[in-house]
């Protein structure tokens, strides 16, 4: 350290100790800091610029899975292993993101949390966080569901109103015929018979003010953005792939429900499946597409904010989670 630097440092300490009350260094309580009631919040939104679109990451709250009870096609002894690997076990608080797409032109949300769904055990965060993100529900041009289970589909309606009164919600025709049909909950495995209920009670008072859209599998629904079908986790599961000066981030719905098990093992399935070796063929392709393709990928059950790249291991696939931004 240069002489002069070292005599300004010595000055300012011998100032700053001389101004302190001589009894006060060891005898003052130190409590007043101390009672300062702890927070125990999150900021709830994480955000990216994508070309010239502006991605806003929308924190529902989280819920806590018991993994060694819901996924398929593994053991609860490989579920602990490779939960270990990530300091977990195999009850995992696991994320429920929501995200925004702001083209410039329009405010569109990818999905719209669980609203009151799960109670006091996770989720319902979604407006405080669009909130602290800057927006109102009002402001909200459309919600696109990936998918019409609870988490995706619980935050669109509360009290039988509809929480984002501006918005079309738009999901795919094979999603909203089959969800919305009660023969098909007459037909379905006990497990999946809420979802049924659930999704009518959704999606119900944008039927009824014509603001509920179906499109048919692969469709463009604004500059810039559109639907993938991806059926198998339900019938009508669709990824949305945004693109902005050559850059593309693709939203993924339930692609991935334990991130530590299904990254390394993309052949490990959920009892939410409805088809679940469909599921498990989709993912394993869309993982190695992702992989190859080095696009953005942001997905509702992977750690808050969801948002970053997959990338191929020796045994099945990692993820690298995007590197924080401040967007410019
Ligand atoms: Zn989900």
């Amino acid at each position: 350290m240069p002489a002069l630097t070292t005599t300004l440092l010595r000055s300012a300490l011998i100032a700053a100790l001389s101004a302190l009350p001589a009894a006060g260094l060891a005898l003052a309580p130190q409590a007043a800091q101390a009672a300062a009631p702890q927070v125990k919040t999150q900021s709830g939104f994480y955000r990216m610029m994508l070309g010239d679109f502006e991605i806003t990451a929308l924190s529902d709250g989280t819920v806590t899975l018991p993994l060694d009870k819901l996924l398929t096609d593994t053991t609860p002894e490989r579920i602990r292993s490779l939960q270990a690997r990530a300091e977990l076990g195999s009850q995992v608080e696991t994320s429920i993101n929501a995200f925004l797409i702001n083209t410039g032109k329009q405010l569109l949300l990818v999905d719209a949390g669980a609203g009151r769904l799960f109670g006091e055990n996770g989720g319902g965060r979604l407006l405080a966080s669009l909130q602290a993100a800057g927006y109102r529900a009002e402001d909200v041009d459309a919600v696109l569901l990936t998918h019409v289970h609870g988490d995706h589909s619980g935050g669109l309606t509360v009290d039988g109103k509809a929480v984002f009164p501006n918005a079309t919600v738009y999901t795919d025709q094979h999603e909203a015929q089959f969800w919305l049909d009660p023969a098909n909950a007459a037909k379905s495995a006990e497990r999946h018979r809420h979802a049924f209920l659930e999704a009518s009670a959704a999606l119900a008072p944008y039927a009824a003010a014509g603001r509920l859209k179906t499109f048919a599998g692969d469709a463009e629904l604004f500059p810039g953005v559109r639907s993938v079908a991806v059926p198998g986790h339900t019938p009508g599961h669709t990824f949305y792939v945004v693109e902005s000066r050559d850059q593309q981030l693709q939203f993924w719905g339930d692609t991935v429900h334990a991130q530590h098990v299904q990254l390394p093992d993309p052949a490990v399935t959920v009892l939410f499946d409805i088809d679940s070796p469909a599921a498990a063929k989709q993912r394993k392709r869309v993982f190695a597409d992702a992989a190859a393709k080095h696009y953005w990928v942001a997905a509702a059950h992977i750690a808050f904010p969801g948002i970053g790249h997959l990338r191929k291991e020796a045994t099945g696939f990692g993820w690298v989670p995007a590197n924080y931004s401040i967007p410019r």
